[in-house]
């Protein structure tokens, strides 16, 4: 047997870098702030982790601090609020440049929209016989850039409104319940357009979440791919496994890369923890593939 074929059988083949490509921090709505989300990730086996604050990027410098240090790959990321077709959809970006005049205009444009929907958000619940939402909501606020239906739900769930965050936003904060209000982010090809001239890849966050039915999700991801979208995130905390074939499926008939994130927001609230997704179905083509 030649030796160089022997060599290659007796050698164990690199493991797969380990991809986390979407969680939030203290800049938007999540818990930790970015450099203990960075060494969190570290600790549970990420080797490449994308930072993706809603609508922001301010806690990229830190992160990206903190994975130098810790000797992981920080990918810098957002995950931007778009309104299609009358929903709310989001869009991942990947890889941007976050001094990008384009991208960070954008993004403010998106926040500016926070402030005056959390007062109408507040004026809602208070018709519904909640009064004070807003200053509650304000306690948990951790960015004075961004205010999001997380910091509504945290104070519901605190003051006795109902048990656990997934029961107040079914109860509350959603399409036809007492505390939702219809709000206008950016488009579809705004939110594309911005990420590209960032210099970044654009992916349908969490697909399955979305209320289409299968024509309307076909509509979604022709629309996107046409805009120029890049990626679906076939694998999310989302998505039952059932989905993950679903949307590897969708990816590769749209021609789309895949991604995965564990959309991780804090200790005690996500129910899946960084790094604990499973890799990519096979015939999937990674987002990262030419990073
Ligand atoms: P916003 O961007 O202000 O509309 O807030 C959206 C955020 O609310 C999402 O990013 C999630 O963190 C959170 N969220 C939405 N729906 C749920 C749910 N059913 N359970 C827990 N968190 C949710
Ligand atoms: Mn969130
Ligand atoms: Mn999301
Ligand atoms: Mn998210």
């Amino acid at each position: 047997m030649p030796r160089t074929l022997g060599m290659k059988c007796c050698t164990t083949p690199a493991p797969m870098p380990r991809h986390d490509l979407h969680c939030h921090s203290t800049h938007s709505d999540g818990l930790l702030a970015p450099a203990a989300v960075v060494a969190r990730a570290k600790e549970r086996g990420v080797d490449v982790l994308a930072l993706t604050d809603h609508d922001e990027l301010s806690g990229l410098p830190e992160a990206r601090d903190a994975a130098l240090a810790a000797g992981i790959t920080l990918i810098c990321g957002s995950e931007l609020s778009v309104t299609w077709r009358g929903i709310t959809i989001h869009i991942l970006a990947l890889g941007v440049d976050p001094e990008n005049a384009t991208l960070t205009d954008g993004l403010a444009g998106i926040r500016a929209g926070r402030s005056t929907r959390a007062r109408r958000i507040a004026d809602a619940l208070a018709s519904a016989g909640i009064h004070g939402a807003y200053e509650g909501a304000m306690r948990y606020v951790t960015s004075e850039r961004l205010i999001s239906r997380t910091h509504f739900a945290r104070h519901l769930v605190a003051a006795g409104h109902a048990r656990e965050m997934k029961d107040v936003f079914a109860r509350y904060l959603t399409p036809g319940r007492p505390g939702h209000v219809a709000h206008d982010w950016a488009t579809l090809s705004q939110a594309v357009g911005w990420i590209h001239a960032a210099g970044g890849q654009a992916v349908i966050a969490h697909p399955g979440r979305y209320r289409v039915n299968a024509g309307g999700m076909r509509r979604l991801l022709a629309e996107f791919r046409d805009t120029g979208g890049d990626a679906i995130e076939v694998l999310s905390p989302s998505h039952t496994p059932a989905q993950y074939v679903e949307f590897a499926t969708h990816a590769r008939v749209f021609g789309l890369r895949g991604s995965c994130g564990s959309d991780w927001h804090g200790p005690g609230e996500s129910w899946m923890d960084l790094g604990e997704l499973p890799d990519l179905p096979m015939g999937v083509v990674p987002v990262w593939k030419d990073w």
